[in-house]
């Protein structure tokens, strides 16, 4: 479903964004074509003439400029939530106009493919449709965009494709559009273009008629006309059926003196005629008219006929005649028609045969140098054959192959940053690894006072047992009662498991009736002790001062000390727990020295935890077991601190152990209630296995 939604966005993404870079792109490179169309646009509303050209001029240019980018920023998904946002505003009002545009009928052509290519009102409207629910499934879920530029780089390709195309246009303005859609492009035969080929549908139309009879009046068409007692009224003709029309159906030349047509006299005559082309000589450019007498001059040389073509009327022609010395004679032709032949004004173009050899705009007519004899022999009295291929592919150098680098150049950065970043958390995972391994993993039960010898005998035959088929993967200790110590100790001879014990006295030997030495402890073949268990500080009143003297004991009788700490539950209320377990630290263990200190195991038991099921969370946890570890660094150094084991204690088992023991500070478990079972303490040790 995940992927469906995916290939959704993605598929609607490259729809919208390939179809907004072509209309974008055929509207940039025919700025005028497109101020055209806004002038249709504008009129049909009743607003012709309204705003300035310079407005309209730079509306299309913008409006392309725009489509074209939002376009691209789309296909390599950039700025994906803003750019998402403005299609589906473009293609909401884009398709407002195409409904308005179908029920109305106010212009014909839309122009969202400029002249590339044209749709009827209903087929625009259709296509909007189309596209306007692709623009709402990338507005909905734009970040499913796969992107092929990183963002830090995203701006180059913003800056180039917005200069990329604005330029394209200027220069466009400045030259003539670089691809030429319409049927005056260089090579057409006007002629072929005007004709309709033998078969082509006609158009149809239907008359009806409006006949009275008796002072009553009726309609009838041809088929059902009666007969002569009916009176002729009058009569309405409409056209059914559209019909062929040629490409070109509006070429019309005319002499604006006599009013003769010579549009097939100039089509027909043999060789090349030059033919300045200006829609309305009141708004030409007259800035090179020093380039267009020279070309009069070699045209006349040559004996090359040159023309004007213009819709203007007599008087700006003189105007122009005065202002230029131009001698050629001028006829008139259809303002719209010159238009399209040339987007310039004016425009020179070499007609030859009546085919259309070559177009230049003012600003690029064609120099001395260039003219330097017959047509025949020069390269602009051919047709150029500067074919689409030769186009697309400047293209592809000027902009995709620039963007096909830079994304190329950004997935390589891409990727080595990704590899550099896989390297460096590799390490630090290694590192993290190293320095686990470095301290033990443990897990040690405390009995305290719950079996006697021939239960506590029996636990440990089944561990014993339990443990040498399927052997640990930590240290297993069991803190037994005094009692046990020696039987367990002969049971345990070279099997996985250590020994320790729960307590050992404050003093070293001597007359205290009841209490049990370091010394003694260990001579029963014990390695452990657990001190500062909380039940100890708070039945038996041990301070941090008596644990003191008791750790001191141990570690001098080669014992190592399991050293519990641990809030209580007003103290984690009041947020103290860092505090209250710096303090115990401090009290008791903060004295010894580095190596004293390599014997001690801290573990961490808050103390609403013990024995009452409800354990810490596992972040809550590792939390404060990194507090305690940069305390003991803060104490005796880094190296101390990562070799020091800290265990959990407080509920523990086996349902919550793997979640514990995952955590990188926590090092394994003091086991209370669940070190009585055999099987709920094997559980706990097999949670490192996990
Ligand atoms: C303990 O007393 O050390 C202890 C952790 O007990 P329990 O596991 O039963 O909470």
């Amino acid at each position: 479903m995940k992927t469906a939604g995916y290939i959704g966005v993605n598929v609607c993404r490259f729809l919208l964004g390939i179809t907004f870079i072509f209309s974008g792109y055929v509207k940039a490179i025919d700025p005028l074509g497109t101020q055209y169309k806004i002038a249709d646009y504008l009129a049909a509303v009743n607003l012709a003439g309204v705003l300035p050209d310079w407005i309209t001029l730079t509306a299309s240019v913008g409006v392309s400029a725009v489509e074209f980018s939002l376009g691209i920023f789309l296909l390599f998904a950039i700025q994906r939530r803003q750019v998402s946002r403005l299609v589906l505003l473009f293609m909401g009002v884009m398709t407002l106009i195409s409904v308005w545009l179908f029920l109305s009928n106010p212009v014909k052509d839309c122009g969202c493919f400029g002249d590339a290519i044209h749709l009827s009102n209903g087929e625009t409207l259709a296509k909007n449709l189309v596209l306007l629910v692709a623009a709402v499934v990338v507005a909905c879920r734009p970040l499913c965009m796969v992107r092929f530029i990183s963002k830090p780089n995203q701006w180059i390709a913003t800056n180039y494709t917005v200069v990329f195309i604005v330029v394209s246009s200027l220069f466009c303005l400045y030259d003539l559009p670089f691809f030429d859609f319409r049927p005056y492009h260089i090579g057409a035969d006007i002629r072929k273009g005007m004709e309709i080929p033998a078969g082509a549908p006609q158009p149809k139309f239907e008359t009806t008629f409006i006949l009275s009879k008796d002072g009553v009046q009726r309609e009838f068409g041809l088929d059902n006309y009666p007969d002569s007692t009916w009176a002729f009224v009058n009569s309405k003709t409409v056209q059914t059926e559209e019909g062929y029309v040629p490409p070109i159906h509006d070429f019309a030349i005319c002499d604006g003196t006599s009013g003769e047509d010579l549009t097939a006299q100039i089509l027909a005559r043999k060789g090349y005629s030059f033919v300045l082309v200006s829609p309305y000589l009141e708004q030409a450019d007259d800035t090179n008219f020093g380039a267009i007498d020279r070309i009069y001059e070699y045209a006349r040389r040559e004996n090359v006929p040159m023309f004007g073509l213009t819709a203007s009327r007599n008087q700006a022609i003189r105007r122009w005649q005065e202002l230029t010395g131009a001698e050629y004679p001028f006829y008139t032709a259809d303002a719209t028609t010159l238009k399209t032949i040339i987007r310039s004004n004016p425009g020179l173009i070499l007609l030859k045969n009546g085919v259309v050899v070559n177009k230049w705009s003012h600003n690029r007519l064609p120099t001395e140098e260039e003219l330097n004899g017959p047509l025949e022999q020069l390269d602009i009295g051919k047709i150029n054959p500067a074919s689409i291929t030769e186009k697309i592919t400047m293209i592809a150098l000027w902009f995709v192959l620039p963007l096909l680098l830079l994304t190329l150049t950004d997935r390589l950065w891409a990727w080595t940053r990704w590899m550099k970043e896989k390297k460096r958390r590799n390490k630090i995972y290694q590192l993290l690894k190293k320095r686990r391994k470095m301290r033990k993993k443990i897990v040690a039960g405390n009995w305290k006072m719950n079996l006697n010898l021939q239960e506590g005998v029996a636990l440990v035959k089944e561990l014993n047992e339990a443990l040498s088929a399927d052997q640990p993967n930590c240290d297993v200790i069991v803190c037994t009662p005094f009692i046990h110590l020696a039987t367990v100790a002969g049971l345990l001879n070279g099997k996985p498991i250590s020994l320790g014990a729960e307590n050992c006295a404050d003093k070293e030997k001597g007359a205290y009736t009841g209490e049990v030495s370091a010394e003694m402890v260990k001579s029963t073949g014990a390695e452990y002790v657990i001190l500062g268990h909380s039940e100890r500080r708070q039945y038996y009143r041990e301070t941090p001062e008596i644990l003191k003297e008791k750790v001191e004991l141990a570690l001098k009788n080669g014992l190592k000390v399991i050293f519990c700490i641990g809030e209580t539950l007003e103290e984690r209320e009041a947020n103290k727990q860092n505090e209250v377990c710096k303090a115990e630290l401090e009290g008791s263990v903060f004295h010894l020295s580095a190596e004293e200190f390599a014997n001690v195991v801290i573990a961490y038991e808050p103390i609403w935890a013990i024995g009452t099921g409800k354990t810490a969370t596992s972040d809550q946890a590792e939390e404060i077991h990194a507090f305690i570890r940069s305390a003991i660094a803060e104490k005796f150094g880094k190296d101390v601190a990562e070799q020091t084991s800290i265990l959990y204690g407080g509920s523990c088992k086996a349902s919550n152990a793997p979640e514990l023991f995952a955590k990188p500070n926590i090092d394994g478990g003091l086991i209370g209630g669940a070190a009585l079972k055999c099987a709920d303490f094997k559980g706990i040790i097999d949670a490192w296995k996990k």
